[in-house]
């Protein structure tokens, strides 16, 4: 479905947007001009395109070997208006215009908003995690209203910690998280991937309902009980939270302490063992004191025996 030309490009721009090589996010006067007639204006009537500062880079169209050059700029004679160049190794001083070094960049938040308006979600979309995750507002979604949010990024090394933070966010329904890729082999519960539903026809962008059906339909409609009750086996807590009992050692906790240990828990009862220290400093509202979670625990047996670092940097769990 699409058509063909259309279609392939749209793919390879939501690939880009999903990168996180920050030169895929730029699309040159180039390559736009190699595309159909339209393509263009519609990407940028919608706000998925925007124009940039022009490239510092210009790729030699004069020898047989595409390479890539620094601009080199001349005032001659001295006081005229600067002349700008490349140096290509076979042909020499290669002259380049300004507006060959026009150039667009990829809007996440353009591309939250069609895919909003195509799937009929009502509310504005607004960054949760600055250039990672935008809430785009509430949808009817595989039978129920669910919170939508697109997510970019989830592959990236700090990937993780960006799933884990919008687990950490919501309620008993899962939300439907739009993504720019598919992601293979993951364990999210309700993925929408836009390349599999984004569809470019006629000038117009379109949703393909029979596919969104498809891969709404085995969507649960409250987060499954095993995420949502895991409790450990051999951990135990006073009903003051003041006393953390672990494999039969107690530690006593300071209240701030004891608010850590509760953030932890919490999460991990909701299938989310980690957390990053930025969250659980959030949560317990002393993200200003510049505490860190080491100087909350300092001193305390709890520190590397109850509270230990998660599986990347910057994360903690308990060690249950
Ligand atoms: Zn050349």
């Amino acid at each position: 479905m699409g058509n063909s030309q259309e279609q392939s490009i749209l793919e390879t721009l939501l690939f880009r947007l999903d990168s996180s090589d920050e030169n895929l996010e730029l699309v040159t006067i180039q390559e736009i001009d190699s595309w159909p007639t339209g393509l263009f204006d519609t990407l940028c009537r919608e706000g998925l395109l925007a124009p940039t500062a022009p490239s510092s880079l210009f790729t030699c169209t004069q020898c047989n070997d595409p390479h890539s050059e620094e601009i080199i700029q001349v005032e001659s004679p001295p006081g005229s208006e600067p002349r700008l160049y490349i140096q290509c190794p076979s042909v020499g001083r290669i002259r380049v215009y300004p507006e060959e070094l026009r150039q667009w960049i990829l809007v996440p938040e353009g591309w939250a908003k069609l895919a909003g308006r195509l799937l009929g979600i009502s509310g504005h979309s607004q960054a949760d995690i600055p250039g990672r995750v935008w809430r785009m507002g509430v949808g009817n979604l595989g039978r129920v209203n669910r919170e939508v949010l697109l997510v970019r990024g989830l592959s990236w090394v700090d990937g993780q910690s960006v799933e884990t933070r919008i687990a950490g966010v919501t309620n008993s329904t899962p939300p439907a998280l739009v993504l720019p890729q598919e992601l293979p082999n993951s364990s999210l519960l309700c993925p929408i991937p836009l390349p599999k539903v984004l569809r470019f026809v006629d000038g117009e962008f379109l949703l393909d309902r029979t596919m969104l059906d498809f891969i709404t339909a085995s969507w649960p409609t409250v987060a499954p009980a095993y995420t949502r009750t895991k409790v450990a086996d051999d951990f135990h807590m006073s009903e003051d939270s003041r006393t953390a009992v672990l494999h039969g050692v107690s530690y006593v906790l300071t209240p701030r302490q004891a608010q850590v240990v509760d953030v932890l828990y919490e999460n991990y009862k909701q299938g989310m063992p980690e957390l990053s220290q930025e969250r659980i400093l959030d949560r317990i509202g002393s993200e200003s004191d510049k505490l860190t979670l080491r100087d909350i625990f300092r001193n305390s047996d709890a520190w590397n025996t109850l509270i230990v670092s998660g599986s990347r940097r910057g994360m903690y769990r308990l060690n249950i």
